[in-house]
C-alpha cells in the first residue's frame, strides 16, 4: 500500500509551556503530525519571570519563539489561537485569534494550558495586587517597581514617600520569596545613591502569608534558613497573616484577630493558583471530574477518563497529590506522548506516569539560595551555584544561556541591571494614580 496515501495521526497540543513543548519534542520521531496551539508565540520559563520583574533579564532571554525552537521538528505545525472550545466527539477544538476563529480536527489531544492567578474569591484584588504569570504581568510589575522609586522621589508629602517605598508582596512560596528577596537587593543595592531626594535604603518590603512558614514545601530546615536569609536582607516576613483587603493606597490584613492596614501603593500576589478557562471546557465534553481549584482529575496515566485519546497534563491535571512545578509538566507531557506513540503504535498503553523529584530551588538574594534534593538540604553559596545550574541546563535555547549569563554577572557581582527599561505604554501603576488625582 501506498503509506503517502494513509493520513498520518494528527496530534494537537493546547499550550507551548513545559508541558506542551516537551510533549511536542518526545513526538519527533514518531510518525504523527503535531500542531501546537497556544495563546502566545513563545514557550515560557516561568521560573525566572520574578528577574524580568526586576530588570535583570530581557523578557526573550526566558521567552524563546515556539516556532523558532521547533521549526527543524519536520512533522510539527505552531499555531497561534486561544483555545476556547474542545469537542471530545467531534474531536475538534475550536480556537480564537485577532484574525478570526478556527477549528482543527484531532486524533489525540493533549491539553496542557496550565494555571492562572486564584485570589481565592476576591477577584477584585486583582487590579491592585496583580499576579505573575505572563511576560505581560512581569512587565507590568516591571513599570509599578521603578516607578514606584520614581514617583516617590517627586513626593513632597512624607507619608506618600512611605507609601510609594513599601512594596508588598502576598505568598511566601518561591515566586513570593524571590520576589521580596529581589526587590530589597534592588532598594538597598542597584539603586542605592541613584536619587537625589530619596534614600532607595528606606524601602519597606513586606512578604505576607496566611501560613506561618516561608517555604512551607521545602521543609523546616530550608524555611528557616530562608527566613533569616530573608531578614538579614530586610525583608519583613509577617507570616500568619491573612490579607482581606487590597484597595489603591494600600492592603488590609488581619492576624491573631486583629485587623490592621499597611499603606503601600505597590502590591502583588503570588499566592494560589487555579485551573484556566480551557479546564472547563475539556470537564464539560469529556465529563471529567475536578478538583477545588478546578483542575482535571486524570487516570493514573494521565488520560482524561472515558477518553484514551485526551490526556491533561502539568499544571492543570489533578493527579495525587503531585505539585505543579515544571518537572512535573515536562515529565507528564513526555509521558502522555509516550502513550500516544504506544497507541499509534498497536502497543498495550495505561502505563501511570511516575514523576521522578529531581528536588526544589528557590533564591533568597546574590549568591544566596535554599536547594532541596533527595534528603540532601543545601543553603547559601553552594544553594545557588546549584540553582544557577539547574536554570542554564534548562534555558532553552544556547543564545539565552549565554545572555542569560551575562546579565547575571552584571546584577550579581555588579550592581547594575541591564534591563530596567519601562516604555511609556507600560502602566506605572495608573490606577494607583487616577485613583489619587
Ligand atoms: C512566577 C512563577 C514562578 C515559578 N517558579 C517555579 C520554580 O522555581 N520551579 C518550578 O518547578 N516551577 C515553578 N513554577 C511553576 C511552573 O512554571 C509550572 O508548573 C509550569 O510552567 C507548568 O507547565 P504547564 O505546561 O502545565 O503550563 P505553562 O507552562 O503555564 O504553559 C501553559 C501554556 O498554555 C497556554 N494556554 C493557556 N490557555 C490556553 C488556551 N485557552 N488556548 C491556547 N493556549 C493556552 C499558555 O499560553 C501557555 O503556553 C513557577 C510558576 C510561576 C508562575
Amino acid at each position: 500500500m501506498d503509506e503517502r496515501a494513509t493520513p498520518r495521526p494528527q496530534v494537537l497540543i493546547i499550550g507551548s509551556g513545559f508541558g506542551g513543548l516537551f510533549a511536542a519534542k518526545a513526538l519527533k520521531n514518531a510518525p504523527v503530525d503535531v500542531t501546537i496551539v497556544a495563546r502566545t508565540t513563545h514557550h515560557l520559563f516561568q521560573p525566572l519571570l520574578y528577574q524580568v520583574a526586576t530588570g535583570i533579564l530581557s523578557p526573550g532571554e526566558i521567552a524563546p519563539s515556539t516556532r523558532e525552537i521547533l521549526h527543524r521538528q519536520r512533522n510539527a505545525e505552531v499555531l497561534l489561537g486561544d483555545v476556547t472550545d474542545i469537542d471530545a466527539e467531534a474531536q475538534t477544538i475550536t480556537a480564537e485569534t485577532l484574525a478570526g476563529n478556527y477549528t482543527r480536527r484531532f486524533d489525540y489531544l493533549i491539553v496542557a494550558a496550565g494555571a492562572t492567578q486564584s485570589y481565592f474569591g476576591n477577584d477584585k484584588f486583582a487590579e491592585f495586587a496583580p499576579g505573575m504569570k505572563s511576560i505581560d504581568d512581569a512587565l507590568e510589575l516591571r513599570g509599578r517597581i521603578f516607578g514606584a522609586f520614581e514617583l516617590a522621589e517627586l513626593e513632597q508629602d512624607p507619608e506618600a514617600v512611605k507609601r510609594w517605598l513599601t512594596f508588598v508582596v502576598v505568598g511566601a512560596g518561591p515566586t513570593g520569596v524571590e520576589m521580596a528577596g529581589q526587590i530589597a537587593e534592588l532598594s538597598h543595592r542597584t539603586l542605592r545613591g541613584q536619587f537625589r531626594r530619596i534614600d532607595t535604603r528606606d524601602a519597606r518590603i513586606v512578604l505576607l502569608d496566611a501560613v506561618t512558614t516561608v517555604l512551607p514545601a521545602f521543609g523546616d530546615h530550608l524555611s528557616t534558613a530562608a527566613l533569616r536569609q530573608l531578614h538579614k536582607i530586610g525583608v519583613e516576613a509577617e507570616l500568619g497573616t491573612k490579607v482581606v483587603g487590597v484597595d489603591a493606597a494600600g492592603i488590609e490584613v488581619e492576624s491573631g484577630g486583629r485587623r490592621r492596614r499597611i499603606e503601600a501603593y505597590t502590591k502583588m500576589w503570588a499566592a494560589g493558583v487555579a485551573a484556566p478557562p480551557v479546564a472547563a471546557a475539556l470537564a464539560g465534553t469529556t465529563g471529567a471530574e475536578t478538583d477545588r481549584a478546578g483542575r482535571i482529575k486524570v487516570n493514573p496515566d494521565c488520560s482524561v477518563p472515558g477518553h484514551p485519546n485526551i490526556y491533561a497534563v502539568g499544571d492543570m491535571m489533578s493527579l495525587g497529590d503531585l505539585p505543579g512545578v515544571a518537572q512535573v509538566a515536562i515529565q507528564s507531557g513526555r509521558h502522555a506522548a509516550d502513550q500516544i506513540k504506544r497507541q499509534v503504535a498497536g502497543e498495550p498503553t495505561g502505563q501511570p506516569f511516575k514523576y521522578f523529584d529531581k528536588g526544589s530551588l528557590a533564591t533568597i538574594s546574590r549568591f544566596s539560595a535554599v536547594a532541596s534534593v533527595g534528603r540532601l538540604r543545601f543553603t547559601g553559596l553552594i544553594g545557588w551555584l546549584l540553582w544557577l545550574a539547574v536554570h542554564l541546563l534548562y534555558l532553552v535555547g544556547f543564545k539565552n544561556r549565554v545572555t542569560a549569563v551575562l546579565h547575571w554577572a552584571v546584577s550579581f557581582i555588579g550592581r547594575g541591571r541591564s534591563e530596567r527599561t519601562v516604555t511609556e505604554q507600560q502602566v506605572v501603576a495608573r490606577n494607583v494614580i487616577e485613583e489619587r488625582t
